[in-house]
């Protein structure tokens, strides 16, 4: 008996003795693997810090804390077809130039109860056009004056509306990033997007339309009808965009009751989507 309990603690103390000599076999592979990777690393940082590449980069503080209004230099194709109402558009998620819905239509020859300015031929896809109308009728009963100011934009029309902002911005690009997409960038392209006014100020565009009760009929009553406002005050980090008051995207009833119901903006509840 006492030689069967030596022989076990005998192996016990064998084994315990294998595993520190294995233990200590496993630090040094981890000691010699880390200064290959050391090397590896150390390789690797001289050959970036090359004199051209040094020259030509951002500096390294801009990458780490990027501005709200930046675009992020790996710029990505959306993920769902630009038909779909849940198309995440924004200053990652670029559409193709190729891309424009089949279905669009001029509001103005299809809704009433909403005025055009200047007449425009404003085009917007059909499928939203009853939901417009009902929209449009409440708050025609409510008292309220709605026009538009712009709808669909192709690419190219994206492209001239940025660079129209950048000469008005006197080339400043930071300034012009904050309120004007780059072409495919724009939730307008979707054919779905539309930038309201009123008569309460001339019809004007911008700013202005936040103090008016348009704005805020819109902002309590539109995503009932399956409009929800694309950049909203105070999450200018998260878009990317200053708020604009006037800017609406239709992602359809039943996704705007969903939204609300989370009490989710639209870019985080369609980041939720895509
Ligand atoms: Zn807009």
């Amino acid at each position: 008996m006492n030689k069967i309990i030596s022989s076990i603690i005998v192996f016990l103390l064998s084994a315990n003795t294998y595993t520190i000599v294995h233990t200590q076999e496993s630090s040094e592979e981890i000691k010699q693997t880390a200064i290959v990777t050391g090397e590896i690393v150390h390789e690797t940082a001289e050959e970036e810090i090359s004199p051209v590449k040094a020259a030509t980069r951002s500096p390294v503080s801009t990458l780490t804390t990027s501005s709200w209004w930046n675009y992020p230099e790996d710029i990505k194709r959306v993920t769902r077809s630009g038909d779909d109402l849940l198309a995440l558009v924004n200053k990652e998620y670029q559409l193709p130039s190729t891309y424009a819905p089949t279905d669009l239509v001029s509001i103005c020859s299809h809704v009433t109860n909403l005025r055009c300015f200047n007449n425009a031929n404003y085009l917007i896809r059909r499928i939203l056009i009853s939901d417009l109308q009902e929209m449009a009728n409440a708050a025609i009963q409510d008292g309220i004056d709605l026009s538009i100011r712009s709808a669909y934009r192709s690419y190219a029309t994206q492209q001239s509306t940025y660079n129209y902002w950048l000469s008005v911005n006197g080339g400043n690009i930071a300034a012009t990033d904050k309120i004007s997409a780059r072409a495919g960038h724009s939730q307008h392209q979707l054919g779905t997007a539309i930038d309201f006014s009123s008569v309460e100020i001339n019809d004007g565009l911008g700013g202005t339309f936040a103090s008016t009760q348009a704005s805020k009929w819109l902002a309590d009553n539109a995503w009932k009808y399956g409009f929800v406002i694309g950049y909203p005050a105070g999450y200018e980090s998260v878009t990317g965009y200053s708020y604009e008051s006037w800017h609406y995207r239709y992602i359809g009833k039943e996704y705007a009751q969903d939204m609300v119901n989370g009490g989710m903006i639209l870019e985080l509840y369609l980041r939720s989507k895509n």
